[in-house]
């Protein structure tokens, strides 16, 4: 019972220790405002108004951290601390001791150090820990020299003593203590010294010692109305009292004590001490927490921000590594690709070379070939003509006819090769001169009525009278492109008919669009062979070519030809039923030219007798043959060997016609014509010419030449040309001049 009495002093002790403290880290400085809330709180603290107290510590702690004064602040913590003590609140006691101590750890500060001790102290007894206490209370005692403070410790150590059971260090204690000479709590000392000797003489039984103390320690707390040390007191003598069988004495103390604690006002007072030391907790704690949220954050962001620079930077290095790699082995691959392309484009660039040189060299060949084979080939069909003239016996006709038959097969043969071949090397340009449509493809089918007779199949020409009499294009071209599809048509077709067809498809002013077709009702071509049958060397079967012969070229030439003017052939076939090529041409009409020259249609019969020809020819056996020929028609020539030759000739003599051959050593066909010209522009020239490689039908006509036989010629076409243009020719000329 003692104990308690001892332990609540001891406590009451302690807070009106702290609430009367001067502030002793300004006790040399000026009265600052610090100190005004200090001597507030202590007074508050005197009359047990404890949550004034705590008011006012917290604002002299607001102005201290304001004035950056820590030694202030450091006391308004530890004295706040000391309050919730008293209040047993230790959590938030602890608290604002902990922000005193982080607090002393930067600052030189031996009071504030020494109070700390202080507090450990009191902490310490408060938790049994007696002899910790003891030894911090020393530990204090060292730290400071101010007499108040050392009064305090005295008063503490009497408690500890106490309790310790050691009386007589107890007693020494308060009784120095009962006669101080303290500044500030002179008589609250010795109140509580009172009260301290009061219960160690109870606790040494003492009763009638301990009465006296108790009650001087209830008269100094009534005089100065320390509220509790009277409720403490009160306690002690009811007890004191009782014990002695001094009842009516007990009694009235306990009335007293009675009336205190129960008193309405003490319940308030005591409840509203707690309610606004609490709600004071409660905002300091929520301003501290705000403060550490705001700190915390502070270190979040810099951390944050520190940690986002240092991802950042560690990002930045990481793909500025990558950038440098990745450049280093692009660099790397663009060097090996570099070199392998370099490499792959030297492969390339030779492997064009050859294949163009290799396709020159297959063009050249052939032409060569062609070139060598058609010299002597003009021999043996000229001069198989010319036997066949002769009145052969029957045998040697038959013979004869196999031989005229093997040369002309074989010299289409070339001709075709020739032709493509220079289709091929892209030597070949369409003409765009002016031409009778209608004329031709009459000539064509004439050209071929015979074999539609050896065939028993009509050939049939479908017309349309629309189409405009002038037109401007490549008449050559379009009538072998005729030729190859009639041929096949007539080939293919036996007792059946061929049909040839033109007709206007559109006229919009000189622009026009003709349409083609060679229908026929022969053997027909399989859906199979029709994917084939346009490439080189292709027939429909071996079948068909063992049956009908042939050289799988002809549609070969129809399609390159057709694509010198952008056109396209179609085919519509039945097996059995026969076949249709169809094609479009896109030519200009020439309108300003009136045909009103009736076209013939049938093959004229010339007079050549008593004509005189120049044959321009370096080639022994075609002289021979060319001059024979002519003497078949008894028509005398002369010979020029070269083309210098044939121009003294032409100057000397008078010629009806010039045969002039264009490949010749020295002085070419091409170059004599161009120098006749210029003293006979009425001769007719006819070029005698194999088509070559680099042979040109306009740089003939544009040299001055009438017309072009291509060798080996055709006798029947050879007559033809010669007489259409010594005879023809004048008779248009004439009226005109
Ligand atoms: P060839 O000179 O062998 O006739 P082409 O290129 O002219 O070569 O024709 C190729 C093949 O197309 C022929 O072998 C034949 O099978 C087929 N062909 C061409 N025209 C006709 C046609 N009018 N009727 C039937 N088959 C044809």
């Amino acid at each position: 019972m003692l104990s308690k009495f001892v332990y609540k002093g001891f406590f009451l002790l302690i807070v009106l220790f702290l609430a009367i403290c001067p502030g002793m880290a300004q006790d040399s400085l000026p009265l600052k405002k610090v100190q005004t809330y200090f001597d507030a709180a202590r007074i508050f603290s005197n009359e047990d108004k404890i949550d004034l107290a705590i008011e006012s510590l917290e604002k002299a702690a607001k102005v201290a951290e304001a004035d950056n004064d820590v030694k202030s602040l450091i006391d308004s913590y530890q004295k706040i601390a000391m309050v919730y003590l008293k209040l047993d609140k230790e959590t938030s006691a602890l608290l604002f001791s902990d922000r005193a101590k982080a607090l002393l750890k930067a600052t030189e500060y031996p009071y504030g150090s020494a109070v700390d001790k202080y507090i450990e102290a009191i902490i310490a007894f408060k938790g049994g820990r007696n002899f910790q206490a003891i030894f911090m209370l020393n530990e204090a005692r060292q730290l400071s020299n101010d007499r108040n403070f050392f009064n305090n410790i005295l008063l503490a150590e009497g408690y500890v003593y106490l309790k310790l059971g050691k009386y007589d260090s107890a007693s020494k204690n308060f009784n120095s203590l009962i006669i101080n000479t303290d500044l500030y709590e002179s008589d609250y000392l010795a109140t509580k010294a009172y009260l301290g000797l009061a219960e160690l003489e109870f606790e040494n039984k003492n009763l009638e010692e301990s009465v006296l103390n108790a009650e001087n320690a209830l008269k100094a707390a009534k005089e100065n109305n320390f509220f509790k040390e009277i409720i403490e007191a009160n306690r002690l003598l009811t007890n004191v009292y009782t014990i002695m069988g001094r009842y009516e004495m007990a009694l009235a103390n306990n009335k007293n004590l009675i009336n205190i604690q129960d008193s309405i006002f003490n319940i308030a007072k005591i409840q509203t001490e707690s309610k606004t030391a609490e709600k004071l907790q409660f905002e300091f704690m929520g301003d501290e927490l705000k403060r550490q949220e705001q700190k915390i954050e502070e270190l979040n962001t810099s951390k944050n921000q520190s940690d986002i620079a240092a991802i950042l930077t560690a990002a930045l290095l990481t793909i500025i590594t990558l950038l440098a790699i990745s450049l280093f082995r692009n660099n790397q691959i663009k060097l090996k690709t570099n070199d392998l392309l370099q490499t792959k484009n030297n492969e390339l660039t030779t492997a064009r070379d050859s294949a163009v040189s290799a396709m020159k060299a297959k063009t050249n060949f052939l032409s060569t070939v062609s070139h060598e084979l058609r010299t002597p080939l003009y021999a043996v069909t000229g001069l198989t003509h010319l036997l066949l003239e002769e009145n052969p016996s029957e045998n040697q006709k038959e013979h004869l006819k196999s031989l005229k038959f093997s040369g002309d097969y074989l010299l289409n043969f070339i001709n075709d090769i020739l032709q493509i071949n220079k289709i091929d090397a892209d030597k070949l340009e369409a003409l765009n001169i002016e031409f009778s449509l209608k004329k031709i493809l009459h000539e064509t089918i004439d050209s071929m009525q015979q074999s539609a007779k050896n065939n028993r199949t009509k050939l049939i020409l479908e017309y349309d009278e629309n189409i405009p009499s002038h037109l401007m294009s490549d008449p050559i071209k379009l009538s072998q492109i005729l030729i190859n599809l009639v041929g096949n048509a007539l080939k293919f077709t036996k007792n059946g008919t061929v049909t040839v067809i033109a007709k206007l498809i559109k006229k919009v002013d000189e622009d026009v669009i003709l349409y083609f077709e060679v229908r026929d009702t022969g053997i027909g071509i399989s859906k199979n062979q029709q994917e084939n049958i346009f490439d080189g060397f292709e027939q429909g079967s071996i079948e068909i070519n063992r049956e009908y012969g042939g050289s799988g070229l002809g549609l070969t030439i129809v399609k390159s030809l057709l694509g010198l003017f952008d056109s396209k052939i179609q085919l519509e076939s039945e097996l059995g039923e026969g076949s249709v090529f169809s094609f479009e041409l896109k030519t200009k009409s020439k309108d300003s030219i009136v045909d009103d020259v009736p076209f013939e249609i049938t093959e004229k019969e010339y007079e050549f007798k008593g004509l005189h020809i120049l044959i321009v020819e370096d080639n022994k056996i075609n002289q021979v043959i060319t001059k024979k020929m002519l003497t078949k028609k008894e028509i005398t020539s002369d010979i020029a060997n070269h083309g210098g030759e044939a121009i003294e000739l032409a100057k000397e003599n008078k010629y009806d016609a010039i045969l002039m051959d264009i490949h010749m050593p020295g002085i070419g066909g091409e170059e004599a014509t161009i120098e006749i010209r210029k003293f006979d522009t009425i001769t007719p020239i006819i070029a005698l010419t194999a088509i070559s490689l680099d042979d040109s039908l306009e740089s003939f006509y544009a040299a001055g030449c009438d017309d072009v036989v291509t060798k080996p010629f055709k006798p029947e076409v050879f007559y033809q040309k010669i007489g259409e243009n010594i005879f023809d020719k004048k008779e248009v000329k004439s009226p005109v001049s």
